[in-house]
């Protein structure tokens, strides 16, 4: 007996031939009916035998394509039939409210890699190659639903050979939105720094100039997915300087791309897994250990660090480049120093003229920017720190929400973050919001974001640190009558943790470890050191660090010697002149602002106390980027040594609550340096210290509280040292321990947090 069937089905559906695939099993199954996409998703009209549309919705729900991300799936079966003659995709429809999802920018895929160098392919050697498996999405689409007449594709029309891919069921470029070819799609177009542009007859012959440009030592700005790249040779110190010095940018890391895996095992060490997250359609830049003995890599890639950020190609253009340059490339964002990414055409020139030397461009519109993702693995899975391009916009799921709520985030490595049904969507990287640009930037992706998903919040949530940007001027983001939730930093942290182990359960009670740069508090001090007992709804504050005074405030945070003196005048008070192991002409002005109370607000980071002790061993007493203490002094650990030593703290009560001095670790280090300790073991029993402190503390919340799951997060928790450690040893202690995968440890999953716990 024949059957009627309603499918609606709801997710990134879109964009992911998914119709291709419907109508494939459709017509395997020999079911009759259409397919279209609608604004939440496609809806689905089938007949045909019971059994056989019983096992359409199973294959839909099991095997999916490889990109679709089903959320929910509802059939209604009816009686009477339309007798369909055969299946059929039809036109969208779409009313102007959507609610689809939208996939992230996926890598170049094995199939269209092969076209790519493959001379019998009409796509040999095309840039812009893709298939409905891969290339572009989020950064090209600017209206849903996700038809090439709302993607910056539209002023491209297909030719005859592209269209014939495009309307045949059983091609791999069936209904792929972005489908093009050298004749009709985008092409390249090469430029000098003051727009005058370099003519080629082909790609063989634009790459070979390309590879002796950067074999002769420039700068190339290229324009990538999701924004213009700064590209060099990572093997020539000398064009690595001057990219430091045009992007005035010292010590921080430069990302490196490499041709492949075995290009990478020359000069890092690579376990499987790494190799499996670098190979992933995300394609991120991956945190790897470089090798001690590297020749290759030039040591001002990552000046004083062990740990290299490395990618693999990630779009025809990588590909054709590394076909012709064989060298390792600085592949870093194209901006000055802590401006966001360039990716508006009509800016390149204005703004990375005077960074690059030549521009590659092509003629598709990007849409919105997306910086690339960076992770290192931990545990054998990924642990992201910037989550960018490959990941946003895929929602995390979790419980409902009736409201729409907009989680406004951090100030530092900003990402906004819209909660509405069960999904939290991140967006992009956005950036450290401390100049105007970076604050327009944000505004006009929420706007984006906003328009793409038919969001508008009704609550909105945000930091409570009133110097905050976004804080200061919430009323140029919202409308005043959205109703605010203030959210204080390190409980979003924690709830951004939970929501990151899929914990729906709003009531049950975790031991929570927020150990981070600063965060405003309660009672308006800055934490960043803290131990609350908590769930999504509330927290307690059980414990925290003991507090110090922050002589100048922000300049404390640039400058960590201002913490050391810190921290040496609670240990010595007057007598610290004659204990200092070092001079500094600015000692006696930053001690007059700690003894008269000028502008030192009170801490009780961690991350300063890392600064503090980094300036006390002189590893780093000036810092060019944000952490860079805690970094260098992490990084003197060679792994070589095995020292379960730690310094002692005492733990005080006070008010019901737990006060970590650490002034007995600050006595014990000027020992070991008097003593002539090497750095690196100091550096490994302070790690050690505050994993103890850790274990302590969650110790005695255990025995007072009866909760033995601990959940880690803030920035501290990308040292890798101290989180290896710290779980290992937790869960040695029979703790169950929540630490972070897809959502940031920083700053920048502070507005996923920021969604939770307003809802
Ligand atoms: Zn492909
Ligand atoms: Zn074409
Ligand atoms: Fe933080």
């Amino acid at each position: 007996m024949l059957i009627h069937c309603n499918i609606r089905i709801k997710g990134i559906v879109q964009g992911v031939g998914f119709r291709p695939f419907i109508y494939r099993l459709a017509t395997t199954l020999n079911l009759k009916g259409f397919i279209l996409n609608t604004d939440d998703g496609v809806f689905i009209e089938i007949e045909g035998e019971k059994k056989r549309i019983k096992k359409f919705v199973e294959i839909i729900k099991k095997e999916p394509p490889p990109l679709a991300i089903i959320d929910n799936i509802i059939a209604e079966f009816q009686s009477r039939l339309k007798n369909y003659k055969k299946f059929t995709i039809k036109k969208s429809i779409t009313t102007g409210v959507h609610h689809t999802l939208v996939s992230p920018d996926i890598a170049l895929c094995d199939e269209c890699l092969k076209e790519l160098f493959d001379k019998n392919n009409r796509r040999f050697f095309y840039f812009g190659i893709n298939c409905i498996n891969c290339g572009p999405r989020f950064t090209i689409i600017k209206d849903l639903p996700y038809d090439r007449k709302n993607t910056s594709m539209n002023k491209f029309n297909m030719c005859s050979d592209c269209n014939n891919e495009y309307h045949n069921p059983l091609n791999r470029r069936y209904h792929s939105q972005p489908n093009c070819c050298s004749i009709c799609g985008p092409n390249l177009f090469l430029y000098d720094n003051r727009k005058n542009q370099i003519k080629f007859r082909n790609s063989c012959e634009l790459f070979t100039k390309i590879a002796q440009l950067i074999n002769r030592g420039k700068i190339i700005a290229i324009k990538g997915i999701g924004g213009y790249h700064l590209v060099c040779d990572a093997e020539n110190t000398n064009v690595v300087k001057e990219l430091r010095k045009r992007k005035r940018r010292k010590h921080k890391p430069f990302a490196i791309m490499s041709k492949n895996i075995e290009s990478i095992k020359k000069f890092c060490y690579l376990s499987v897994f790494e190799e499996r997250l670098l190979k992933s359609r995300e394609r991120p830049i991956l945190l790897l250990r470089w090798k001690e003995n590297d020749k290759i890599i030039s040591k001002q890639v990552a000046p004083y660090l062990k740990y290299l950020g490395v990618m693999l190609p990630y779009t025809g253009t990588h590909y054709l480049l590394f076909n012709y340059v064989n060298k390792n490339l600085i592949f870093t964002s194209g901006n000055l120093s802590e401006e966001p990414i360039v990716f508006r055409d009509e800016e390149v020139f204005d703004r990375l003229g005077r960074i690059a030397d030549y521009i590659l461009t092509y003629n598709r519109t990007i849409v919105m920017n997306n910086d690339d993702s960076v992770l290192m693995e931990f545990r054998r899975f990924p642990y992201i720190i910037r989550r960018s391009r490959g990941f946003v916009p895929k929602p995390v799921i979790t419980h409902k929400t009736k409201h729409k709520i907009l989680g406004l985030g951090a100030q530092l490595k900003n990402c906004f973050a819209l909660y509405f049904e069960n999904k939290v969507i991140i967006s992009q990287h956005i950036g450290d919001l401390e100049n105007f640009e970076t604050f327009i930037h944000f505004k006009n992706s929420l706007k984006h974001f906003c328009h793409l998903f038919s969001f508008k919040p009704d609550i909105v949530a945000y930091d409570l640190h009133p110097e905050y940007i976004i804080t200061k001027y919430i009323n140029e983001i919202v409308p005043v009558e959205t109703r605010r939730v203030g959210v204080q930093h390190h409980f979003a942290h924690l709830v951004s943790c939970l929501l990151d182990n899929n914990i729906k359960d709003r009531e049950e009670k975790f031991i929570g470890i927020a150990f981070d740069g600063v965060g405003y508090g309660d009672d308006g001090n800055l934490w960043g050191g803290e131990f609350f007992v908590f769930n999504s709804k509330e927290y307690k504050r059980v414990a925290h660090l003991k507090y110090t005074k922050m002589p100048g405030a922000e300049m404390a945070i640039k400058e960590p010697v201002r913490m050391c003196i810190s921290y040496l005048y609670e240990l010595y008070g007057d007598d610290i002149l004659k204990k200092i192991l070092f001079r500094s002409d600015k000692i006696e002005n930053i001690l007059y602002l700690i003894k008269n109370n000028i502008n030192t607000p009170l801490t009780s980071s961690v991350g300063r106390l890392f600064d503090g002790v980094s300036a006390l061993l002189r590893i780093c007493s000036m810092a060019d980027y944000e952490g860079e203490p805690a970094v260098l002094l992490e990084n003197i650990i060679s792994y070589k040594k095995i020292i379960d030593k730690c310094y002692n703290f005492c733990i005080e009560e006070n008010d019901g609550k737990y006060i970590v001095n650490y002034n007995p670790i600050f006595e014990a280090i000027i020992t070991d340096l008097e003593k002539k300790e090497d750095k690196e073991s100091i550096s490994i029993k302070f790690h050690n210290t505050i994993i103890e402190i850790i274990l302590e503390i969650s110790r005695l919340i255990r025995d007072k509280d009866n909760i033995n799951k601990v959940a880690l997060s803030g920035g501290v928790f990308q040292n890798r040292y101290l989180l290896h450690k710290t779980v290992e040893k937790l869960e040695k202690d029979k703790f169950k321990v929540l630490f972070h995968r897809e959502i940031p440890t920083n700053d920048g999953g502070i507005s996923a947090g920021q969604v939770i716990i307003a809802s």
